[in-house]
């Protein structure tokens, strides 16, 4: 099946402080790779509208981040975490970013059928209802959800997070929506110290697999097997979400695992069956984290191509 890729060029607006390991090299990076795909399709972001933030994010919140990138000036920042920092045009990419991830939505869900990666940044899944954090202002995959469940009615969706980081904020909304569920491999102990297995959300949807540092290949790729795999086939989603983060590479300087480009071209296969089996194929991910640009390019490459093949 032709995967779709949704390109968010408003990515390059968020411009951060030198040294930060967020920085819009990544996603050019990531483009340039994807560009060299064959037979993929791509369809441009646009902004979301600021109401549709509201469907997991409290107004403060929004209202915290837009004025914070109105008080940044000309070539300044403006802090919301230790972390996260915010420039004036911080909010268009993020508004963007959150608008990618809902045309995905929007079109797999209409169309009935097919695979999407959103290309953007800044990533998502650290921030929660009313916190940015951890290079995360607004959470895609989060509204992502969100939006299939309210506005197009489906029943129940899965969210799979394989960046190396725990997806807290994401956990959140699992907390609240016993319609999510939400999947996590992750290494622990690391940033942002979330995601024990004891946290297992409303009834069970929310699944947390802890990975000791040094996690190589077989272990990522037995984990997940044996314990995402059932919790989806449980579960039945009618849209398979990913939070599709390429920091668990062998080469990524913030994470501390094994994985090679190979890992996701096969994770990307097993998310593909399960989205065949129970959600007439409709897969959206999302680009979360990934800091070893060369690295991050190809993994996405060999996630997108698989997905292209499935
Ligand atoms: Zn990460």
């Amino acid at each position: 099946m032709r995967a779709t890729i949704v390109d968010s060029p408003a990515s390059l607006d968020h411009v951060v402080p030198e040294g930060h390991p967020e920085h819009a090299g990544r996603y050019t990076a990531v483009r340039d790779a994807l560009g060299a795909l064959p037979g993929v399709q791509w369809e441009t972001a646009q902004q979301a509208p600021v109401e549709a933030l509201a469907r997991f994010h409290s107004v403060e919140h929004v209202d915290r981040v837009l004025s914070a990138c109105a008080d940044a000036g000309v070539d300044g920042w403006v802090s919301l975490a230790e972390d996260t920092q915010v420039c004036s045009l911080s909010a268009r990419a993020a508004l963007a970013a959150v608008g990618g991830a809902l045309l995905a939505v929007d079109s797999a869900v209409e169309t009935g059928s097919g695979s999407y990666f959103v290309l953007a940044r800044p990533p998502g899944h650290h921030a929660e209802p009313d916190r940015a954090m951890g290079f995360c202002l607004f959470n895609q995959v989060a509204l992502a959800a969100r939006h299939a469940l309210d506005v197009h009615g489906l029943s129940r969706v899965a969210i799979v997070d394989i960046d190396v980081h725990h997806g807290n904020g994401t956990q959140c909304l699992a907390e609240r929506d016993e319609r999510v569920l939400f999947c996590s491999l992750h290494q622990s102990p690391l940033y942002p110290g979330t995601g024990n297995r004891g946290e297992t959300g409303l009834n069970g949807n929310v699944v947390n697999v802890p990975l000791p540092e040094g996690t190589d290949s077989k272990a990522w790729r037995q984990a997940f097997s044996s314990e995402v795999v059932p919790a989806l086939r449980k579960a039945q989603p009618a849209l398979v979400l990913v939070s599709a983060g390429f920091d668990a590479h062998a080469a990524d300087p913030l994470g501390g695992m094994g994985l090679t480009e190979d890992d996701y071209d096969w994770a990307a296969s097993q998310l593909a069956g399960i989205a065949a089996e129970f959600a007439f194929s409709r897969l959206v991910s999302v680009l979360e984290g990934g800091y070893d640009c060369p690295a991050m390019g190809r993994s996405a490459a060999a996630f997108v191509r698989a997905l292209s093949r499935a």
